[in-house]
């Protein structure tokens, strides 16, 4: 069941208005005359649009020397390429997926998750160039241009059949890009052009065999996929294709690059998995440290921790309780801008008091496209902030989850718990061998959080029986 709040629709009547500049544009790394329904400036406004909204949704990974320093390792290399003038930007977003992406225009973002399976500086240059590769070459206009046409056969389809209008809705603009999926060639032009780039750049091309060898490790494993692979469609054997580059390639006369050291001490230090300061579970109880709140779900329901919000679904799937931010507006105010949306008819609301916090707690009705369906609107402000808790299920069944939409609103409470508050995120820790060691030993001497096959992955080591010898750099995951 989806309820459709009416959206700002500015990101798509843009979009539309561009059709109407269908142009032919040269590919900058081909220097093919191709079909583009995106000019250069457009493609840079909505790229630099997504990235505020990636920025905001994803957040933005509290390191800056971490974030100078990997701008400083993109930014020569996209300066470098076909498309130098491009506002290029590198952000290191706070996130515990493995994934890189790039928007249109030039904003690139690579995630705390990949740095941690990454170990040297050539691996991170590897991917960051192939992110500069599917800007250059354009991969994200000729996607866009293709969804435009999608979307402007769903909105022939919404003039016939309304109720197909909320597909307009889903997802911001923003997800869209981020989730843009590219096919088997661009993927395979882009490690092309990332392989140029980075040897340009004069870094080890073997880093990038590397890098693909960790990621497809990565995927072998009991993990699960990383989103690089899932959003990165695999072109064929990536480690085989790039030793043919490298067979093929002339070598120059100086040092390559390789920075193995220099950035495992950047990477002392950074959070690894889920940060547990920014909302966790316990069964049924959701709580969020940072915040100071807690928040019971009904037993029984399956919940899901997103950034923008926390949500809950009945067993029957016919009930949902989702929490979110509603900025600094108090509760009275933010309940009857609520109400005043198209389509939402108020029951009656109440200001009074949920556990000491004023609140206003709102029934409602409201028409979707296939039924009514009632519930309630509850706004709680603590320390300033204004919670938002919807709660609603088919207008028939109100009556058998009216007991549990209160109960739930009702548990929404300030947490005291040190143990809660004081939570810590697991950190990546690099330990110099004083000895030579394997991995399986070294797991005995500096235990980690983690188990051992995953510890051997974020090493990039096929095998904990092998060896390291004294004086290398080995990554721990610890629990502070
Ligand atoms: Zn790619």
């Amino acid at each position: 069941m989806t309820l459709n709040f009416p959206r700002g629709s500015g990101a798509f009547s843009r979009a539309a208005l561009g059709l109407l500049l269908v142009a032919c544009a040269t590919n900058p790394v081909t220097g093919k005359r191709e079909l583009s329904l995106v000019s250069e400036s457009q493609e840079i406004q909505m790229g630099l649009q997504a990235a505020k909204e990636a920025a905001t949704q994803m957040g933005v990974y509290p390191d800056s020397q971490l974030q100078r320093y990997v701008n400083a390792l993109g930014m020569p290399m996209a300066k470098a390429s076909e498309r130098p003038d491009l506002p290029w930007s590198f952000t290191v977003i706070d996130d515990p997926m493995v994934n890189a992406f790039a928007l249109p225009g030039g904003p690139l973002f690579v995630t705390r998750g990949i740095l941690a399976y990454m170990n040297s500086e050539a691996e991170l240059v590897s991917v960051l160039g192939h992110e500069i590769g599917h800007v250059t070459a354009k991969h994200s206009v000729s996607q866009m241009s293709k969804s435009q046409l999608a979307q402007i056969g769903l909105v022939g389809a919404m003039i016939v059949k309304p109720e197909l209008q909320q597909f307009g809705n889903l997802g911001s603009q923003a997800l869209g890009l981020m989730f843009m999926k590219f096919g088997r060639d661009d993927e395979t032009e882009a490690d092309d052009l990332g392989f140029r780039y980075m040897t340009k750049a004069s870094y080890d091309p073997a880093e990038m065999t590397e890098m693909f060898r960790t990621l497809a490790r990565t995927s072998a494993g009991s993990e699960s996929t990383p989103e690089w692979l899932s959003t990165h469609p695999d072109p064929g054997n990536r480690v085989n294709k790039t030793q043919e580059r490298i067979a093929a390639w002339t070598r120059p006369a100086g040092a390559l690059k390789v920075n193995r050291d220099a950035f495992l001490q950047r990477i002392d230090g950074l959070i690894f998995g889920e940060d547990p300061r920014q909302g966790f579970f316990q069964q049924q109880v959701f709580y969020h440290p940072q915040l100071r709140f807690r928040f019971d779900f009904p037993s029984g329901w399956r919940t899901q921790n997103a950034p923008s919000q926390v949500a809950g679904v009945s067993t029957a799937q016919d009930a949902i309780v989702v929490l979110s931010s509603a900025g600094a507006t108090a509760p009275a105010q933010a309940a009857s801008q609520f109400m005043s949306q198209q389509g939402i008819q108020s029951i009656g609301s109440s200001n009074n008091s949920i556990n000491g916090m004023p609140a206003t707690v709102a029934q409602f009705r409201a028409q979707t496209e296939q039924a009514v369906i009632a519930g309630y609107a509850a706004f709680i402000q603590m320390d300033g902030a204004t919670y938002q808790i919807l709660a609603y299920t088919d207008q028939s069944r109100i009556s058998s989850y009216d007991g549990v939409f209160r109960g739930a609103i009702g548990s929404f409470q300030r947490v005291t718990d040190t143990r809660v508050l004081s939570v810590k995120p697991q950190r990546v820790r690099l330990v110099k061998l004083p000895s030579a060691m394997t991995l399986t030993q070294f797991q005995q001497q500096y235990p980690s959080a983690i188990p051992l096959e995953q510890l051997a992955l974020i090493n990039g080591l096929d095998s904990a029986t092998s060896s390291m010898p004294a004086g290398s750099w080995v990554k721990r995951v610890v629990a502070e």
